[in-house]
């Protein structure tokens, strides 16, 4: 396998999100434009401690896709795998808050120019060319992006990349919830590590999105047993995370903050992670239980950083804001 040029490439959604952010003088919501996509923003944890990162999606051509582009750059991320679409507008997502401050999300993407990436347009430089590879669910939702993403993980598996999936649940992008659970699942068959939470763990293993929530032991374990995957982790908030591989299970506490805006926390979770699984000499999967509680304790930390300040890439810590926070935990 000759050297790899990048630690860590994603491929995934990329879209504007309008936030909540107070009222106008005539008391109507503001809405605040924000960088959203979850693999965008694992990217941004991974290049923000240092990791060399590319990323793969489309956006329209059009002042949010600029503008998309521009953050990549910001962030350190490389751009040349984002796609510019004449067809299809930038996509959009509306985060409604309700009385009790949980969000719901309403997507303006019919198609959205992210579910439009062709399998050619994926560059097979950045999918051969990467030590890691990592992807989620919101492209798996319909085609050609859905051909996109399995053609691309496929690629970078075979090139010996460790492929890391996080499956998001949004019912309403779905044709139906049947076809959802089945390509999320599909993911699964090709990743080394997964992140969950709770609920998608419940969806997962119960095969039903009200299935409730299964016993997170068992649930962790068969799903770890039946795709063969070398970590799962189940983050749970403020509960702090679980995980399990073919040999170890057990919880890592969350690092204590007083959060103010828990977006993109599995992000940050995810992409801090990630960064101990490239600082390591060995896989996951040959980690000894404290290295991999390590690099637990790690993630908890970035995630909860993420938490004390709004937004999501906005939001990531530093290295040294990290490692101040897990000594404080300890
Ligand atoms: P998601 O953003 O995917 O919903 P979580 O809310 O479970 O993910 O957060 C991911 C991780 O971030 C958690 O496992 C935890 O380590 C950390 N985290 C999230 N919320 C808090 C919190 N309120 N206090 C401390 N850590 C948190």
């Amino acid at each position: 396998m000759g050297r790899k040029i990048y630690d860590a490439v994603a491929l995934g959604e990329y879209l504007i999100d309008f936030v909540p952010d107070g009222l106008s003088a005539s008391g109507e919501p503001l809405l605040e434009r924000n960088p959203g996509g979850a693999p965008v923003n694992v990217l941004a944890a991974l290049a923000k401690l240092g990791n060399k990162t590319a990323f793969i999606g489309k956006v329209g051509q059009d002042p949010f896709g600029e503008y998309l582009r521009d953050v990549l750059i910001r962030q350190g991320i490389a751009d040349e795998g984002l796609v510019s679409s004449r067809d299809a507008h930038t996509t959009m997502a509306f985060v409604h808050l309700d009385e009790r401050g949980e969000r719901s999300f309403h997507f303006a993407r019919q198609p959205g120019a992210d579910a439009l990436l062709t399998e050619a347009e994926v560059r097979p430089e950045l999918t051969r060319g990467t030590r890691l590879f990592h992807f989620g669910s919101i492209s798996l939702t319909s085609e050609p992006s859905r051909q996109a993403t399995l053609h691309a993980v496929e690629a970078a598996r075979q090139a010996g990349a460790i492929i890391s999936y996080d499956p998001n649940w949004r019912p309403s992008l779905w044709e139906t919830d049947e076809l959802g659970l089945v390509w999320m699942k599909s993911g699964l068959e090709q990743a080394h590590i997964v992140k969950v939470s709770d609920e998608e763990l419940a969806l997962l293993t119960g095969g039903q999105p009200d299935a409730g929530t299964p016993d997170l032991a068992a649930g962790a374990e068969a799903l770890v047993l039946r795709y063969g995957l070398d970590v799962l982790l189940v983050t749970r908030g403020a509960a702090g995370t679980y995980y399990r591989t073919a040999r170890y299970a057990g919880e890592v506490a969350a690092s204590r903050v007083v959060p103010v805006d828990t977006t993109g926390a599995g992000d940050a979770f995810m992409g801090a992670f990630l960064h101990r699984v490239l600082g390591s000499e060995t896989k996951p999967a040959d980690w000894s239980e404290e290295e991999l509680r390590s690099a637990v304790a790690f993630a908890n930390a970035g995630g909860a950083l993420a938490t004390t300040r709004k937004g999501a890439i906005h939001s990531l810590g530093t290295l040294e804001e990290i490692e101040a926070l897990l000594g404080g935990t300890r």
